[in-house]
């Protein structure tokens, strides 16, 4: 339903991407089912939003079954840094797996729009640069990054699986580095940590030579874009990518934090992780032709509106992920 209001789901929906998805659909006027389980968020993400009369809160896991009355899914449910999705892997692979087999259940009853909050990680460290669609990819499955990019490629397959088989209406975005307000100041990505230690006046940590590269798309470009993914002709399922294409190392990245905060902060050297990809760039093709959509915001904006709302927080509100996950 893309012109009309409807009921929503959005799993995952307190988390960094999902609360200004959330927000933006509420302005919108549309009903919101917000679906989170906390392990890495905290309701300060939507706090704003619970008093709104057409925004809802369920405590909630993905991995477990749930009855709802929807006419489309945002599918967002999933720890997304390093840090926290290897801290409990065996979770990670059973969010991605039982959610999506969740949430594609519940769109095949209710007839309702399926989108899957997929990445770019699911090409692995990659061998073809920039990254189109048809890119296979190339990924380690028994690395420690598998059971974030398998679960994906897994959920992938359910998805046009489900689509195939029970004509379940699916989208899937290939969604590359985003960043922005609401990132968990400890979540271990490269924005978060360079921020608060430049803010710290603390050594920025490069991994590895910081000659690596990734493609920094802010969150309100990305979320117009998985709006405009939903709204889209029903044989727009992708998989599609989304992301910003200006690539930059992660030596300049750290550079620009330095720059935009004013930190005394100094580069120091860490080992490079395991199965780190050294590029990342999408390929936005597709989404430029079949949705209109292209990132608006230069990461130098971005970046210094992250840095406001770094500011504004108290670093030691936040806490690690939910154990016993
Ligand atoms: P995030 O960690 O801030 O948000 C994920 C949310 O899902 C959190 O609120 C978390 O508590 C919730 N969650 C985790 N496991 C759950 C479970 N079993 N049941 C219910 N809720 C659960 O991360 P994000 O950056 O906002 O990522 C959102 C989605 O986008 C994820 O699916 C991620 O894989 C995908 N994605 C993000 C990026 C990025 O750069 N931010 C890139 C590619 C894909
Ligand atoms: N990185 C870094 N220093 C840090 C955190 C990350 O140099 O303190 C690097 C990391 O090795 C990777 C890049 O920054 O090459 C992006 O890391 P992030 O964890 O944000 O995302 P992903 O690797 O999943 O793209």
């Amino acid at each position: 339903m893309p012109n009309s209001l409807g009921r929503i789901l959005v799993t995952g929906g307190a988390g960094f991407m999902g609360s200004h998805l959330c927000e933006r659909l509420v302005d919108a006027g549309h009903d919101v089912i917000c679906l989170d389980n906390f392990f890495t968020s905290q309701k300060r993400n939507i706090q704003h939003l619970l008093t709104r009369p057409n925004f809802e809160l369920i405590r909630h896991d993905v991995t477990h079954p749930v009855w709802l009355e929807v006419d489309e899914i945002y599918n967002l449910a999933c720890p997304a840094a390093p840090g926290h999705y290897q801290y409990n892997p065996i979770k990670t692979m059973k969010t991605s797996v039982m959610g999506a087999i969740n949430v594609l259940g519940m769109g095949k009853r209710c007839r309702a729009r399926v989108l899957q909050a997929s990445t770019s990680e699911v090409y692995g460290d990659p061998e073809v640069h920039p990254q189109p669609e048809s890119y296979r990819g190339n990924v380690n499955c028994i690395g420690p990054r598998a059971c974030y990019d398998e679960g994906k490629r897994a959920a992938e397959t359910l998805f046009f699986d489900y689509h195939r088989a029970n004509r379940v209406n699916i989208r899937v975005a290939r969604i590359f580095n985003t960043y922005g307000p609401r990132m968990h100041p400890f979540d271990g990505r490269v924005v978060s940590n360079f921020i608060r230690q430049a803010l710290r006046n603390e050594d920025i940590t490069l991994f590895g030579e910081g000659a690596q590269t990734r493609s920094f798309c802010y969150v309100d470009d990305l979320v117009d874009g998985l709006i405009r993914l939903m709204a889209a002709p029903d044989d727009c399922t992708g998989p599609i990518n989304l992301g910003n294409p200006r690539e930059f190392t992660v030596r300049r990245l750290a550079e620009l934090t330095i720059e935009l905060t004013g930190s005394k902060s100094k580069l120091v050297h860490r080992p490079l992780p395991a199965d780190d990809p050294s590029q990342r760039q999408p390929d936005i093709t597709l989404a430029t032709q079949r949705l209109g959509w292209k990132p608006t915001v230069e990461l130098r904006e971005g970046l210094a509106r992250t840095i406001e709302y770094f500011r504004s927080i108290r670093f030691e509100d936040f806490r690690p992920p939910t154990p016993n996950y």
